[in-house]
């Protein structure tokens, strides 16, 4: 507790004291996952990730603590030290993580882990495959991902960090902008274009992926201030005559978006069950202050006015919830079209932020106050109705892909 509560029945939880684990949708290996988890999570509770927040402080600890039993490779291959489970597991670790109380911050600390390195599992020769995954797996090494850049936006076709090939090496000039854990990250996987747009005959041929070491003395990283999930930096990146190896390429030149386009559905599944999590917390967290915050000798919550908003809150969570694992276990099928991984991201990223919202507006003046954390769940929620693609394109992609309407941009 971190200040005197004058006499009010304040809770301070641990948020992981109320995790439910009977999801009747759920399988066998999904409820081990979920329970493994919360038992990691149990020793940081929300005052640890509000202090992480107020620190702007790396969770390096919860990092090691889930790297230490094995959890950082759950979806990579088990000769590199993974478990080699589906998607379907890895949403429950990262829903369970957030829920946990650390919300975007706990999850975004390992998400880079779990689906982002995809594209060297998938394309990457088996000797970069050992190179990159096994250190990443142990939680020896940390790695960032460099996609967007400050003037192309989601416009990813456009991007103008360039790499051209001298030798048996590559020099990359450029910038890129909310990379996210490259003030901790040893590496990073870049996305830059080595064949100009003008000389390729569809755009999204000519862009490179490397997978290569953040080298600080030719790589400038400076953080960028932001609304929330402070414990895990987001940056600017510059980078002038930057020397890399030709042995960092990944799979084949000029075929870099094809390969980064290769994980996106899962990172949508990710950062969905990411905000579910945190939905799933603020609710905890207010249907428990509802309950014990009596003012005109009636508990809050007994007024619908309160009650209601909440419930309603739940429902929308539970079936975004429903929808999300649907598109895991579809994915993990072979379901390769994003209308259900992009339909659960939206959908649960909507919930969330509206249950965030009801949390903080539960606790009256005492939601806007840190101590009771819904605050920075709110800030946090924001996050996924952004990234890592906008609400806007989410619904552009169902009226071209799903409606068949004509494109708008
Ligand atoms: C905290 C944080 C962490 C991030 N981490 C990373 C990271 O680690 N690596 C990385 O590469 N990126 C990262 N990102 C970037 C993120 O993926 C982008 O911010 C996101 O893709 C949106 O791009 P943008 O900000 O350039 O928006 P813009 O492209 O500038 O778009 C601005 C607004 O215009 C709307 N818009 C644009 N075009 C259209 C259209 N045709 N139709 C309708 N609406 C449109 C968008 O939906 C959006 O609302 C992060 C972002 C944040 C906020």
């Amino acid at each position: 507790m971190r200040v005197g509560d004058g006499g009010r029945h304040t809770l301070h939880t641990t948020a992981t004291e109320f995790l439910q684990n009977n999801q009747p949708d759920w399988t066998d290996s999904m409820h081990q996952v979920r329970e493994a988890i919360s038992k990691i999570c149990r020793k940081y509770p929300d005052e640890y990730w509000l202090d992480k927040d107020d620190k702007h402080e790396f969770p390096l600890d919860l990092h090691r603590d889930l790297a230490k039993d094995g959890w950082l490779g759950i979806c990579m291959p088990q000769e590199y030290g993974g478990s080699e489970l589906g998607i379907s597991e890895a949403a429950v670790m990262m829903q369970t993580i957030s829920e946990s109380g650390s919300g975007m911050s706990g999850a975004s600390s390992v998400h880079m882990n779990i689906f982002g390195l995809e594209p060297v599992v998938k394309f990457g020769t088996a000797e970069q495959k050992e190179r990159i995954l096994v250190p990443l797996i142990q939680g020896k090494e940390k790695s960032c991902f460099g996609v967007t850049e400050p003037n192309a936006g989601l416009d990813t076709l456009r991007l103008q960090s360039s790499a051209k090939k001298q030798g048996d090496k590559y020099v990359l000039n450029g910038s890129k902008i909310w990379t996210s854990t490259a003030q901790i990250a040893e590496k990073i996987l870049i996305l830059v274009r080595t064949t100009p747009l003008d000389q390729v005959s569809k755009p999204t041929q000519g862009l490179s992926l490397f997978y290569t070491d953040l080298d600080r003395s030719v790589v400038q990283v400076t953080e960028i201030p932001k609304l929330g999930r402070a414990a895990v930096d987001s940056n600017v990146i510059f980078f002038e005559n930057w020397e890399v190896p030709g042995a960092e390429l990944i799979g084949e030149e000029g075929n870099g978006f094809k390969m980064i386009m290769y994980g996106m559905n899962a990172e949508r599944i990710l950062i969905g069950a990411e905000a579910l999590g945190l939905g799933f917390a603020a609710l905890r967290r207010a249907a428990i202050y509802a309950q014990e915050r009596t003012v005109f000798n009636r508990p809050i919550g007994k007024n619908q006015g309160i009650q209601h908003p909440l419930a309603e809150s739940w429902m929308k969570l539970e079936a975004a919830r429903l929808m999300l694992y649907l598109a895991a276990r579809l994915y993990d099928q072979g379901h390769s079209t994003g209308e259900y991984a992009n339909t659960a991201k939206y959908l649960a990223a909507e919930a969330a932020f509206e249950a965030c919202e009801r949390a903080v507006l539960t606790h009256g003046g005492m939601g806007y106050a840190k101590e009771y954390h819904v605050e920075r769940y709110l800030r946090e929620a924001m996050l996924p109705r952004l990234a890592p693609v906008s609400r806007e394109m989410i619904l552009n992609y169902i009226g071209e892909r799903v409606l068949g309407l004509a494109k708008s941009y």
